[in-house]
């Protein structure tokens, strides 16, 4: 008997598509964008992140900043940069890296990045605007997965979308974008009773959670489409610590199509914070100099 297997939805392919469509954007343009990302302690994870990010950045052919602050940056300390940020017309867009040291208010320093430089679309006015179905700066993870579908031809108006998550992150945004592009939505959490009932209703299922292998076959229905957005760290039988999503593997027997993990989403996220550097730096520099 064979089993038939859900086709792949790699990210590599649609970041890099992304990015290209992103630099030829950014080529018309008279300055080079210039991405500012702000870090505040030594969190691994967000080392890793910040240094792939500008990284990225340079090799696509912008130009990026990073400001590494102590763990005990006084949070008025912060705040004076962001504004001074916002205030020089040679950044385009700003990136606070997240999660801040506890004693930082992470609301207050998100409400005080200019909107307009607002890249990882986490500003109140950005998400309203978001909500309000009108055109913005979206967050990257949310956004890169509406690329990604994009990318590999994968239709979303009309069809019933179940998003396992509600985080301010990813599963509340990435609803209000899905609803902006006509998908009926429905939006899961850890006080959803019987979620496989709920799940198995999805046309497009993503789960944005971060419980490894938590959607398993029988939660899905057969044909869907299944964007794993999580990234959970687990130890397998050798001994060794890997890369695995919410989406048990076995659901690729399934699925007619599925994300893998590392290597889905995860590349849309960057790929994202790019296009929106660009998109930050022409509306910017259309503001001013009517480019
Ligand atoms: P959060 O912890 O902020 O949110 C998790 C969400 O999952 C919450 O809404 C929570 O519900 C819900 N949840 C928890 N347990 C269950 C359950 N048993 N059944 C249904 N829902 C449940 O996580 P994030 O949204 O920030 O991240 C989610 C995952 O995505 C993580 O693995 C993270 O690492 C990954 N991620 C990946 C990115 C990428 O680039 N690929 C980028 C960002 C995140 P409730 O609200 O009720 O608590």
């Amino acid at each position: 008997m064979t089993v038939d297997t859900a086709t792949v939805l790699a990210g590599p392919p649609a970041a890099a598509a992304l990015i290209a469509s992103a630099a030829g954007q950014a080529a018309h343009l008279p300055v080079v964008p210039h991405l500012v990302i702000v870090r505040v302690g030594e969190d691994p994870a967000s080392v890793s992140y910040v240094r792939g990010k500008a990284k990225k950045a340079g090799d696509s052919g912008l130009r990026s900043t990073v400001h590494a602050l102590s763990e005990t940056t006084p949070q008025s300390d912060l705040l004076s940069l962001v504004a001074s940020l916002n205030s020089d017309p040679d950044v385009h867009g700003i990136l606070v890296q997240l999660p801040l040291p506890g004693h930082i208010a992470e609301a207050a320093v998100l409400a005080a990045i200019d909107p307009d430089k607002d890249v990882d679309g986490l500003h109140p006015m950005n998400i309203g605007q978001l909500w309000s179905g009108r055109p913005t700066l979206a967050p990257c993870t949310p956004a890169g997965v509406m690329a990604l579908l994009a990318h590999y031809g994968i239709p979303v108006a009309g069809r019933r979308v179940v998003i396992v998550g509600r985080s301010q992150l990813v599963g509340r945004p990435l609803a209000g974008l899905f609803l902006a592009a006509d998908a009926t939505v429905t939006v899961t959490h850890s006080r959803t009773r019987d979620l496989g009932t709920v799940t198995r209703e999805a046309d497009i299922l993503v789960a944005a959670v971060g419980r490894a292998h938590l959607i398993t076959p029988d939660m899905v229905r057969p044909g869907a489409v299944v964007i794993d957005v999580g990234i959970n760290r687990v130890v397998g039988e050798d001994g060794k610590a890997r890369l695995t999503g919410d989406v048990h593997p076995d659901v690729a027997t399934v699925a007619s199509a599925l994300t893998p993990v590392p290597g889905g989403v995860g590349p849309m996220t960057v790929a994202q914070l790019l296009a929106n550097t660009v998109q930050a730096a022409r509306q910017q520099l259309s503001q001013t100099s009517g480019v």
